[in-house]
């Protein structure tokens, strides 16, 4: 089969690789009908989470149909259309049963803290993601879900991640009606977010960014503010001016890789290397939330250790609250939303891409060349 393959730092390919076999009797194996390529894949891309062998099929978010299933698996037909979220969990363990999927104790048991990831080096379990055409689901009973009939198969595949991802930002927010919500980053995560927030009851959404094309994109999308961070003289100075001074209600932090510069360097006077996550951005939120306000982090660290601004956290009562968004748990109402036209993800999609241009895809998306938001893979048919 025709599969992604991770060659080295900012050097991916299409290759030709075995088509995976049942290896448990709660196995699946999915036929893939379209991928992502999601800002989680660019840390990988970039060389910047340990483990990521050369070899690998990235791809956490997929949907596709299911071709064959081992002997226990209960819940799924061969033929069934399905969403497969990101996580790969067992459904069984202490974490999976209070609905933290994402911190799965099975499906990685290796790791301090994050579950299972498909796609994600060996850090994340080591499994093979599905940016090829056929991947293998383990605990297949647990999170594939059938895609309903009258569901465009172009929001189906956000579901896997970016759409629940932005929700549970907006959740851990603890969002109350009438709050002022910030959000830092505009990439599909940052924009689902932004419009999200809305749905919890926000009276301001206010997103922060500097590339224009995504401000624009989001002040339409998501009917909300945007502002360009290299515009203004302080980020943190401008979010207390507009707030009277009393700072945001909820700051989140979605942003990817650090795009700031030299904002932290000058706090710090260490210089920082590409990094993933945004020390910078975190810095930004705890600095200009309220008193007593929350800060929701959804963006994902590399360096587990990060430069945070601790004595603020403590001198204003902040409260974080951060993970990898559970997927299973949040399907039922995001469909639900869609149903109900509150939310419409595929709006964000810019690129569809034949996996066998996968290199040319993860370059624009990484550069953020052509005004790129979210690119989807199609594998050949
Ligand atoms: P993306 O790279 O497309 O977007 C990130 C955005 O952040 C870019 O538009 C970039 O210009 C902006 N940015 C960079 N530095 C900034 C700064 N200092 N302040 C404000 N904005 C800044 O990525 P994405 O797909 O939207 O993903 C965003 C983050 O969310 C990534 O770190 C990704 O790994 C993470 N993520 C987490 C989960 C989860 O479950 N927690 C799931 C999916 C993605
Ligand atoms: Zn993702």
């Amino acid at each position: 089969m025709l599969a992604m393959n991770y060659r080295g730092p900012f050097r991916v390919r299409a290759a030709q690789k075995p088509i995976p076999e049942i290896l448990h009797p709660s196995d699946a194996i999915v036929r893939v009908t379209r991928s992502c390529i999601c800002g989680s894949d660019l840390h990988l891309y970039h060389g910047l989470v340990p483990d990521t062998r050369v070899g690998m099929t990235f791809g956490h978010e997929f949907i596709g149909v299911v071709e064959e299933i081992g002997s226990d698996v209960q819940n799924l037909k061969i033929g069934d259309n399905v969403i497969v979220p990101f996580n790969v969990a067992c459904g069984k363990c202490a974490f999976c049963k209070q609905g933290l999927f994402g911190n799965c104790h099975e499906s990685n048991p290796e790791a301090t803290a994050v579950g299972g990831i498909f796609g994600y080096s060996h850090t994340a379990g080591g499994y093979d993601g599905g940016q090829a055409e056929f991947v293998r689901v383990p605990y297949a009973d647990v999170g594939p879900t059938v895609i309903p009939d009258w569901m465009d198969h172009d929001d189906a595949v956000l579901l896997t991640d970016v759409v629940p991802t932005g929700y549970q930002a907006a959740e851990m927010g603890g969002i109350k009606q009438g709050d002022t919500v910030v959000v830092f980053g505009a990439g599909p995560v940052g924009i689902l977010a932004a419009k999200c927030a809305w749905l919890f009851g926000a009276g301001r959404v206010i997103v922060i960014d500097h590339l224009e094309y995504r401000l624009d994109f989001v002040r339409k999308y998501a009917q909300c503010e945007a502002y360009n961070f290299r515009s203004m003289k302080d980020p943190v100075l401008f979010i207390k001016q507009t707030t009277d001074w009393f700072g945001a209600d909820v700051c989140i932090d979605a942003v990817g890789g650090d795009a700031s510069g030299s904002a932290l360097q000058t706090i710090t006077g260490k210089k920082l290397l590409l990094q993933a996550g945004s020390a910078t951005a975190l810095h930004w939120a705890i600095n200009s939330v309220k008193k007593g306000g929350i800060v929701s982090i959804v963006g994902v660290y590399g360096p587990t250790d990060n430069l945070v601004p601790i004595g603020n956290v403590v001198n204003k009562g902040i409260t974080i609250r951060a993970n990898q968004a559970s997927v299973k748990r949040l399907l039922p109402r995001l469909i639900d939303h869609i149903q109900a036209g509150r939310l419409n993800p595929k709006e964000i999609i810019t690129h569809r891409v034949p996996l066998e241009e996968v290199a040319d895809a993860y370059h624009i998306f990484s550069a953020k060349l052509d005004n790129c938001i979210k690119p989807i893979l199609i594998p050949p048919s």
